[in-house]
Order: structure tokens, then C-alpha cells, then sequence
């Protein structure tokens, strides 16, 4: 309940090794720590935030009936032999040996794990369609690694499957996670353009980019403007409804640079309404077929007749997603973050002036404190004896949304209320209370 008791190792100062905002951000609040190149602990502020962007992703997951496992990041070498990625995946993979001397590795992705646990369980056309998702440690030992938790070498990655009978069937899998991806977004306050994207080594054919607009952006994507305007709210889960919501994206050329052709973009898209920028990609849907189900043997018996699943996957970077958001509603020039309500470590902060000789200030805000918790609204009280601007700053940085300021003469029943970045408002705390528990 007090922030002088929280683990929070805050600098005074920018970082200097830290070239992009989110990656400045996280390091001066204290939510991660580098632990080596690439590889980062999740303190106390970080990881509370990654926690609600997995509960949402999980939520969105289960909303499209997809069933939560769990594997385990290391994996045999010899699903991988199986599958023929083995080789192909080259340096990215770290390769590890037991003591009896069997080749493992740290899983960058499970595909060939899932199919492993498909092929030897589901026998029958009957039990499809199987929508598989899991919420795991990945490690990928990028050449360079860089910009913090945006791209490094562990991270957390929701990575979903699916396992169908047909073509069509397939895309109907395919296009539930195209309206989980969006509605997930969307609650993260992310404005994510699906983009038609390049397979790479994952193979196949049909593939969406997530990518929510940045300059700092490692993706350069090339698009018509109006696809922001696509409206996906109140879509059904239905064949048909999805499919004419795929349709209207499609409608737009949006692609990254992989997949670019001037003499395209050009042709369908008109100037006022060409946009060519950078964005961060946080998620990426494929739909591959039966490239993995033929080479390791994943069938089921369809009335008598062999056939090989059709099979698609979906990540999404959990662990991205927390700098994804900073970089998208932190005002660098001010020095003001707000995170969105859903993921905010708190949902509110006291700040609280501290006189040596007058506790009243912080037993009225150990009241105010315990009358929010009974409304289920999550505070943190600000009891340290800094000074009150520089409690203020401290805050705009941290993002939590609402502030509620003690100031020292606090005398009044009203309460300095304030949406942070914005102006402050005084209010009853009746007033306060009604404004939160809109918010949840
Ligand atoms: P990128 O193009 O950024 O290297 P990718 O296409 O290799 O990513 P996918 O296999 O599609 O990545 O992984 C799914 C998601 O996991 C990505 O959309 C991204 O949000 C996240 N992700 C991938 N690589 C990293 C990384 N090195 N660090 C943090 N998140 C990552
Ligand atoms: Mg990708």
C-alpha cells in the first residue's frame, strides 16, 4: 500500500544506453533490469503490467473458444529433425546438450511440439476443429538484439494453433484469431493494422502483420490510410461475418516491406491517401496448411480416409506489447505516461504531502485508501518525504492514470482529482469513487 515499502528502482535520470522511449521509460521507472544482452528480469512494475496484457490476450483467446495449455521452452531436437527445420533455422536457435549428450533445444517457437502432442492424441475428424494456445518463454538468439524488451532475446510470446480438416474450415480458424488479435488491441487502447506480411521460415502462404504505428518501429509498412477506418466492433463470430470483415480490410492495400511493389501501391492506393511509415509488429498470423501435419504425420481418419490437418499459427509478443504501449502514449517532451486502466499497475495513486510534525495528511490517506480498496479500486499511497513537485514528476513518469493529491492544505472534504497529463479538478470523494468505477 505504500510506495516507500514498493520495490521500485527509479533513476533520476535518462538511461543513456537506452536509444527509444519505451526502452528509457522502463529502465527509469524501474520495471525491468538487463540481466545480459538481451535478456531481462521483470521487476515489480514491469511485471505487473505484463500480467494484465496476458490476461487480456488469454481472455480474447478463450472468447474464440481456444483451449490454454502449457509446453515447455526446451525442447527435443527430434520433432525439429522430423519437421526439417532443424538446419534451417540456423544461429537464431539456441542448442543445448543434456548430460547424456541428446541434442535440445530453447524453443523459439512450437509448432513441431504442438503437432507432436496433436498426432499422438486426436485420431478422428470428429474431434476438429483444435484451437491450441500457450503462453510461454521464447528464446531466439537474435544478432542484435536491441531497444530494450522490444527485441531481445527471451521473451514472453502467446503462440496459438490450429488444427482443421479443410481449406475452408482452416480460414474460419484463421479469421477467429484475425477478430481476437483486433478486439485484443483494442483493449490494450492499440490501434493494430492487420498487414498482408511475408511467411518466412514458419512456410505458407496467407499471413497478417499486427503492426501499431511508431517511428521507432522496426517494420516499414506501405498503406492506404482509409484502412483505419475499417470499423470491427459487434462482428459475430460466424463463418460469414468474419469473412466479409477480412474482405474489408483486404479492400485496402496495406503491406510491409517484404511484400512492397511500388508499381502496386501506386496503382490502387490514390496519393492523398499513400502512407509510407514505420510501426512495431505485435502480433503475426499464418496459415500454412499441412506443411508440418505431412511432414511429421499429423492425420485424422475422415470417414475412412486418411488426411493430413490443415494447420495455422498465431504469436503474439506479450512481452512487446508492455514497450509497444509506451511507445504509443508516452509524451516524451512533457515527461507524462498514461497507462491504459486495463494494465496500469495501479489503478490510482495518493500523493500525499508529508509534514515532520502533522500525520494527519497520511492517516486520511491511509482512510482514503481502504474506502477505494472496498470499491475494488487498486491505490498505492506515495508516503515518501520527497518533495511534492518531484512526487508529482515521479508520477506523470510512471503512468499511473489517476491521481488523487493530499496537498498541505488539504483542509476541505474536496480532493485534488487528476486524469494525468491533463488538469486537475477538485472533487468529494463520493464524486472521485463515481468516476473510477466508471472507468473499470
Ligand atoms: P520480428 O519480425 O519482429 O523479428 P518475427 O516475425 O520473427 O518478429 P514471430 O515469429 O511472428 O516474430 O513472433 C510472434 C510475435 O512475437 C511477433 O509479432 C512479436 O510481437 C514477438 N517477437 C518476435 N521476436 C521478438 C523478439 N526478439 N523480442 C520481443 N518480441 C518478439
Ligand atoms: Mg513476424
Amino acid at each position: 500500500m505504500f510506495f516507500s515499502k514498493l520495490f521500485v528502482p527509479i533513476l533520476k535520470n535518462n538511461p543513456t544506453e537506452a536509444k527509444i522511449k519505451s526502452h528509457q521509460l522502463m529502465l527509469r521507472t524501474g520495471m525491468i533490469k538487463q540481466s545480459s544482452a538481451g535478456i531481462y528480469s521483470w521487476l515489480p512494475f514491469g511485471f505487473k503490467v505484463m500480467k494484465k496484457i496476458e490476461q487480456i490476450v488469454r481472455e480474447e483467446q478463450n472468447n474464440i473458444g481456444a483451449q490454454e495449455i502449457l509446453m515447455p521452452t526446451i525442447q527435443s531436437s527430434e520433432i525439429w529433425m522430423e519437421s526439417g527445420r532443424y538446419q534451417d533455422y540456423g544461429e537464431e536457435m539456441l542448442r543445448i546438450k543434456d548430460r547424456q549428450d541428446r541434442e535440445m533445444l530453447y524453443g523459439p517457437t512450437n509448432e513441431e511440439l504442438v503437432t507432436d502432442i496433436f498426432r499422438s492424441s486426436v485420431k478422428s475428424y470428429k474431434s476438429l476443429p483444435q484451437l491450441l494456445y500457450h503462453i510461454q518463454w521464447k528464446f531466439r538468439d537474435e544478432l542484435r538484439p536491441r531497444f530494450g524488451i522490444m527485441r531481445c532475446r527471451e521473451f514472453y510470446m502467446k503462440d496459438a494453433y490450429s488444427f482443421d480438416l479443410s481449406d475452408e474450415e482452416a480460414q474460419y480458424s484463421y479469421n477467429k484469431f484475425f477478430i481476437s488479435y483486433l478486439k485484443t488491441f483494442k483493449r490494450l487502447e492499440l490501434s493494430a493494422i492487420p498487414m498482408a506480411a511475408d511467411t518466412g521460415p514458419i512456410g505458407g502462404n496467407l499471413s497478417h502483420e499486427f503492426i501499431i504505428l511508431a517511428d521507432t518501429g522496426e517494420s516499414k509498412i506501405y498503406t492506404d490510410k482509409r484502412i483505419f477506418d475499417v470499423n470491427s466492433d459487434n462482428i459475430r463470430i460466424d463463418k460469414n461475418s468474419l469473412l466479409n470483415l477480412r474482405n474489408e480490410y483486404e479492400k485496402f492495400y496495406a503491406v510491409t516491406d517484404e511484400k512492397y511493389n511500388k508499381n502496386e501501391f501506386e496503382k490502387n492506393v490514390n496519393k492523398e491517401n499513400r502512407l509510407n511509415t514505420k510501426g512495431i509488429e505485435v502480433g503475426h498470423i499464418f496459415y500454412f496448411g499441412d506443411k508440418y501435419s505431412k511432414s511429421m504425420n499429423a492425420s485424422v481418419d475422415h470417414k475412412g480416409k486418411k488426411e493430413f490437418v490443415k494447420m495455422g499459427s498465431y504469436g503474439i509478443g506479450v512481452s512487446r506489447l508492455v514497450g509497444a504501449i509506451i511507445e504509443a502514449k508516452y509524451d516524451d517532451k512533457n515527461g507524462v505516461m498514461r497507462w491504459p486502466l486495463s494494465v496500469s499497475p495501479y489503478d490510482c495513486v495518493i500523493i500525499v504531502s508529508i509534514s515532520k510534525n502533522d500525520t494527519s495528511n497520511l492517516e486520511k490517506s491511509v482512510k482514503l485508501f481502504e474506502l477505494l480498496k472496498k470499491n475494488n479500486i487498486e491505490a498505492i499511497i506515495d508516503d515518501t518525504d520527497e518533495n511534492f513537485s518531484s512526487k508529482i514528476k515521479k508520477f506523470n513518469l510512471i503512468g499511473i492514470p489517476y491521481q488523487l493529491i493530499l496537498g498541505k492544505n488539504s483542509e476541505s472534504d474536496k480532493i485534488e482529482f487528476r486524469d494525468v497529463g491533463k488538469e486537475s479538478n477538485n472533487y468529494s470523494i463520493e464524486k472521485i469513487l463515481e468516476i473510477l468505477k466508471s472507468k473499470k
